[in-house]
C-alpha cells in the first residue's frame, strides 16, 4: 500500500487537475512589465518594476552576516544598487556577453553583483565559496570570464591558479584591506563610478543572464546557460511549488552557487516581490532553527541532505525553538526519503514538498503541490505548462509503472539556451526525437505521479532486474541506527552486480558485524529478494558535492579501483 499524507489547506494552486489542463504561459507573461512595453530584462522585472508598484520600501533581502549581523535592503535600495553597480561594470569596459563571476560568501554584496552583472547584459557566474583554486580555474577557463568579483580572503585562496587565470582582466574586491595586484580594483570604486538612475539593458528572451555549473554528480560539471524567459517559469513555480504570497518571509538555504539557490532563492521570489532571507553561516541545526525563530520565517527551501542532517541532530535541538511560523516547506536536488517526511510530519508538524529540477530545467518542473496529496516516495507531478513522460530509448512514452528515461518535451519557457562553449553536448540532451533527455530514470503511477529511480548511471543491474538506489537507500534509513546510506552496484560475476550499501551510522551507535546482519534482515523484509544488501560498510560519511549530493559514481570507481574522475565539486 502506498503511504499518503492529505492535501493541507488550499494554497495558491487550488485544483491541479484544472490548473494543469488550463493553464498557460501566455497568463504569466502579462504579469511582467515587458508585456506592457517595459524593457525585457530579468532584473528590471526583479526590482525596478517593484519600485513602481508600492514596494518601493518593502524589504527585498534580510542578509544574516556571519557573526550574527544583519543587514535588510529594500526593493528601492536594491534597484539603486544594482544600477550603481551594473553601470560601474560598464565604465570598467564590461560588455554585454561578457561572463562576470561572483565568488563571494552570501553577503549584500554577492546579491548587489549577481543582479547589477545581468541588469548591464553581463552573465553572472556565481561560484560557490567552498570552491577550491582548481574548481574556480576550471570554471574560468571553461567559460573565458573576463572579471572576476571577489573578497580579499577568497582572492587569497586561488593566488596559486592566478598564472593559469590571465584570461580575468579585473578582480574586483568587496572589503576594505585591499588586494595588492595590479588587476584588483575596490568594489566600492565601481559601486561609485555609476549612475544610480541606469536602466537594464534590454535583452532577448534567449541570451543568457547566468550561467551555473552542474554539480558534478555524475562527472565534469557543465556551464548551463539560463535565458531571460527564464524568469516566467521561476515566478510561476515560486507562487505553485513554494506558494509564496505577499507577506512572506522565505529562507531557500541554498547557495546562490547552485541554480536553487538563484532561480527560486532570489529571482522567483524577488519577481514576486516577497522579502528573502540570506544566512552567510555554515550548516548549524541549532542556528538553524533558531533563524527561523527570530526572522518569524514562514515558507523554507532546502535540501535532503540538510534534512537528514536535522534529522541526525536530534529532535531535543528542534524543540528549544518556536517554528511555528514555518508554513511552507520544499526540498529539491536529490530524492526525499519517506522516512525523513515522516520525520517532517512528526517533529515540524509539516509535510515536506518535494520537487525536481535540474540545473538545466532552470525551475521546477516536477512538484508535490500544495492541494495534492503526497505519496511517500514520490515527486510529485509535472508543473501545469511543462509536458513530463517516461520514455524508453525510441522516444515513444511508457505505461504506467514501467521504468524509463525521465523526459520532458523541450520548450518549457526556463529550459536552458546553451552549454558554455559546447554545441554538442547541448544537443546530446535532445538525441531522442520530440525528447529532452534529463538522465534520471523514473515511472510514472496511474495517477500521474512521478517516481524517482536514480540517475542512469547508478540504475544496478543485479539478478537480471533493475533497481535504482533510492528505493534501497531509503529503506536503510528506516533503521534507528542509519543516519545516511549510499548504494551502489558492485560488479559481480554470478549476478551481474550485487547492491553494496555505505552506511553513516547516528552518533553514538558501535559499527559491528551483529549491526550489519539485524540492519540486513530488517531490509529484507521491505524490498524484492534481489535488492537488499549483500554486503554494507559502515563509513564515517560518504562522499558528496559541494551542494549536498551524494556522489555515488566515487564510491563506485573506489570499489574498483577506478580512477576517481572529476573531484572539483567534491567536499572535503
Ligand atoms: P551533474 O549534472 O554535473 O552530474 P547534477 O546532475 O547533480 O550534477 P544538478 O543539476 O544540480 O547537477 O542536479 C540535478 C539532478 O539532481 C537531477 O538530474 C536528479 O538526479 C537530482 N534531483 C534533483 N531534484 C530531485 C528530486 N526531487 N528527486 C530526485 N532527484 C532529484
Ligand atoms: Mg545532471
Amino acid at each position: 500500500m502506498e503511504e499518503t499524507i492529505p492535501p493541507e489547506q488550499p494554497g495558491n494552486l487550488q485544483d491541479y487537475d484544472r490548473a494543469y489542463r488550463e493553464f498557460n504561459w501566455a497568463s504569466m507573461e502579462r504579469e511582467f512589465d515587458w508585456s506592457h512595453g517595459g524593457v525585457y530584462n530579468v532584473v528590471s522585472e526583479a526590482l525596478d518594476r517593484h519600485c513602481r508598484n508600492g514596494r518601493r520600501d518593502k524589504v527585498a533581502l534580510i542578509s544574516i552576516l556571519a557573526d550574527n549581523s544583519v543587514n535588510t535592503i529594500t526593493f528601492g535600495q536594491m534597484s539603486e544598487l544594482t544600477s550603481k553597480f551594473g553601470d560601474g561594470l560598464l565604465k570598467l569596459g564590461a560588455a554585454k556577453g561578457d561572463r562576470i563571476f561572483v565568488f563571494l560568501d552570501r553577503s549584500p554584496e554577492l546579491f548587489v553583483s549577481i543582479l547589477g552583472i545581468a541588469k548591464m547584459g553581463g552573465i553572472a557566474g556565481p561560484l560557490f565559496s567552498a570552491l577550491g583554486p582548481e574548481a574556480v580555474r576550471d570554471r574560468i577557463l571553461d567559460s573565458q570570464a573576463k572579471i572576476v568579483i571577489t573578497s580579499p580572503y577568497l582572492f587569497h585562496r586561488i593566488i596559486p591558479i592566478l598564472r593559469d587565470i590571465s584570461v580575468v582582466e579585473k578582480f574586483i574586491i568587496v572589503g576594505k584591506d585591499g588586494v595588492d595586484n595590479e588587476k584588483a580594483i575596490p568594489y566600492e570604486e565601481v559601486l561609485a563610478s555609476g549612475d544610480a538612475s541606469f536602466q537594464a539593458v534590454a535583452m532577448e528572451p534567449e541570451d543568457p543572464y547566468i550561467i551555473h555549473y552542474t554539480s558534478g554528480s555524475t562527472g565534469k560539471p557543465k556551464g548551463v546557460l539560463l535565458g531571460h524567459k527564464a524568469m516566467m517559469q521561476q515566478a510561476m513555480s515560486c507562487r505553485y511549488v513554494v506558494d509564496l504570497r505577499d507577506d512572506d518571509i522565505y529562507w531557500c538555504t541554498a547557495d546562490p552557487g547552485w541554480v536553487t539557490g538563484t532561480s527560486v532563492g532570489i529571482f522567483g521570489p524577488w519577481y514576486l516581490g516577497n522579502t528573502i532571507i540570506s544566512y552567510q553561516g555554515r550548516f548549524d541545526a541549532a542556528m538553524w532553527y533558531s533563524i527561523m525563530e527570530r526572522f518569524k520565517v514562514t515558507v523554507w527551501f532546502t535540501a535532503p541532505t540538510a534534512l537528514r542532517m536535522l534529522k541526525k541532530s536530534g529532535d531535543e535541538v528542534v524543540s528549544g525553538y518556536d517554528i511555528s511560523s514555518v508554513r511552507h516547506i520544499c526540498s529539491a536536488g536529490e530524492p526525499l526519503n519517506p522516512e525523513v517526511i515522516r520525520w517532517g510530519m512528526k517533529v515540524l508538524g509539516r509535510r515536506i514538498h518535494d520537487n525536481w529540477w535540474q540545473t538545466e530545467t532552470g525551475a521546477p518542473c516536477i512538484s508535490n503541490f500544495k492541494c495534492m496529496k503526497i505519496k511517500l516516495g514520490s515527486m510529485g507531478r509535472p508543473l501545469p505548462g511543462v509536458v513530463v513522460a517516461i520514455v524508453d530509448e525510441h522516444g515513444k512514452p511508457l505505461p504506467p509503472r514501467k521504468e524509463g528515461f525521465l523526459a520532458l518535451r523541450p520548450g518549457w519557457p526556463a529550459m536552458m539556451v546553451g552549454i558554455y562553449g559546447s554545441k554538442q553536448r547541448y544537443r546530446d540532451y535532445f538525441h531522442v526525437p520530440g525528447w529532452y533527455i534529463s538522465g534520471d530514470q523514473a515511472y510514472m503511477d496511474e495517477e500521474g505521479y512521478i517516481w524517482f529511480l536514480g540517475r542512469a548511471d547508478d540504475v544496478i543491474k543485479t539478478s537480471g532486474e533493475r533497481l535504482g538506489p533510492f528505493e534501497v537507500e531509503s529503506a536503510l534509513i528506516e533503521h534507528p541506527a542509519v543516519a545516511e546510506s549510499a548504494v551502489i552496484g558492485k560488479p559481480d560475476e554470478l549476478r551481474g552486480a550485487i547492491v553494496k550499501a555505505f552506511i553513516v551510522l547516528k552518533p553514538g551507535v558501535a559499527p559491528s558485524d551483529k549491526l550489519k546482519e539485524e540492519i540486513t534482515q530488517f531490509v529484507r523484509t521491505q524490498l524484492a529478494y534481489y535488492a537488499y544488501p549483500r554486503e554494507i560498510e559502515f563509513v564515517a560519511s560518504l562522499p558528496k558535492t559541494r551542494s549536498g549530493k551524494i556522489m555515488r559514481r566515487v564510491l563506485k570507481a573506489k570499489e574498483m579501483g577506478q580512477p576517481l574522475g572529476d573531484l572539483s565539486t567534491l567536499e572535503d
